[in-house]
């Protein structure tokens, strides 16, 4: 089999013959697999010079929202649903659902021969359905044997019960990254917490392309709305969701709470005077990711040695499944200890 996958230096994933996920390159084809920014690197440049720029119509509307002044409604892009395949020339290209944020999807090119090429993008493993292929590109962020969670709680229910104890003594504030940040306000409304989120600007715009897409999490409201501010000032009980890049500069008197995947000791850690770090990621820990590369049955594998060090996972797969294994690029800054 000839290489059918390559990562490049500038961290784009080469499938087949025609695409490139996730960074520019020269080829026709570019796909977006989520908007979270590591995955959008060169989208202007893609955007200009590539035949059809492609995503589901979830990741167009959250990219356009974080990155300003970005226009996602030429020519060049393509929305594509899940499980609708595309044909350019002899390949066909399909995008698989991944258990990530909002819109994020598996990649999967079949080409002339009909041999299945894939790249995994971001995912937890316990909501993605893994891609059937021969050749696979798959994430490496928790790639190392250390990475692991096994905790015996829900963490889930543990935030839930935390949050609702918090809000009897007034705001709550949840901090994290937009699509988490969400994923919080589903996981609090699902469990029947009523109380009004508030918000900042950005995150609010977020919220609704999540709303647009079928996420129920309302109500919520503005933190520079009267609403808000009334919230706010009287300390009343009420979730403030903001950026993890706010965490010093609001609440500070307030229960506060993270969430962050970098924990793998406790399910919950006290971090500060009111504060605690929640161990609720999206992404597969160790154990995840070896279990998604199993099920695929792919025959050789390569590691994203670009946005994380996939050394360390590749001997892994290489061991354990005893399927071949390499982790690209080469020489990144991520591999020079
Ligand atoms: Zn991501």
């Amino acid at each position: 089999m000839a290489e059918r996958a390559h990562v490049t230096k500038n961290g784009a994933i080469l499938l087949g013959d025609n695409v490139a996920c996730d960074a520019y390159d020269k080829r026709p084809i570019r796909v977006v697999t989520h908007a979270h920014s590591d995955h959008l690197y060169g989208l202007r440049k893609s955007v200009k010079c590539c035949e059809k720029v492609i995503m589901t119509p979830a990741t167009r509307d959250l990219a356009e929202i974080l990155n300003d002044n970005l226009n996602l409604h030429q020519e060049s892009i393509q929305t594509l649903e899940y499980n609708k395949p595309l044909k350019y020339g002899d390949e066909k290209i399909t995008l698989l659902k991944a258990d990530h944020i909002l819109g994020a999807c598996q990649t999967l090119v079949e080409d002339a021969g009909g041999i299945r090429i894939a790249w995994s993008g971001d995912f937890r493993v316990e909501g993605t359905e893994p891609v059937d292929c021969d050749v696979l590109v798959v994430e490496a962020t928790y790639g190392k044997p250390s990475c692991r969670r096994n905790f015996n709680v829900d963490v889930r229910q543990l935030l839930v019960d935390m949050v609702e104890k918090s809000l009897r003594g007034g705001t709550v504030y949840m901090f994290g990254y937009h699509g988490k940040l969400q994923e919080v306000m589903q996981l609090l409304r699902s469990a029947d917490v009523q109380v009004p989120f508030v918000m900042p600007e950005r995150v609010f715009e977020v919220t609704k392309v999540c709303e647009n897409h079928g996420m129920n999490l309302g109500p919520v409201s503005l933190s520079s709305d009267k609403e808000g501010h009334e919230l706010l000032d009287g300390n009343l009980p009420c979730v403030a969701f903001y950026h993890m890049n706010q965490r010093a500069h609001v609440g500070l008197r307030n229960s506060r709470y993270c969430v962050s995947g970098w924990e793998f000791q406790k399910p919950c850690r006290q971090i500060g005077d009111r504060e605690h770090l929640i161990a609720l990621s999206d992404h597969s820990d160790f154990d995840g990711l070896i279990e998604y590369v199993k099920r695929t049955r792919a025959k050789q594998v390569i590691t994203d040695n670009f946005r994380s060090d996939g050394d360390a996972l590749a001997k892994e797969i290489s061991r354990r499944l005893g399927v071949s294994a390499v982790a690209m690029p080469r020489d990144t800054p991520q591999t020079t200890l």
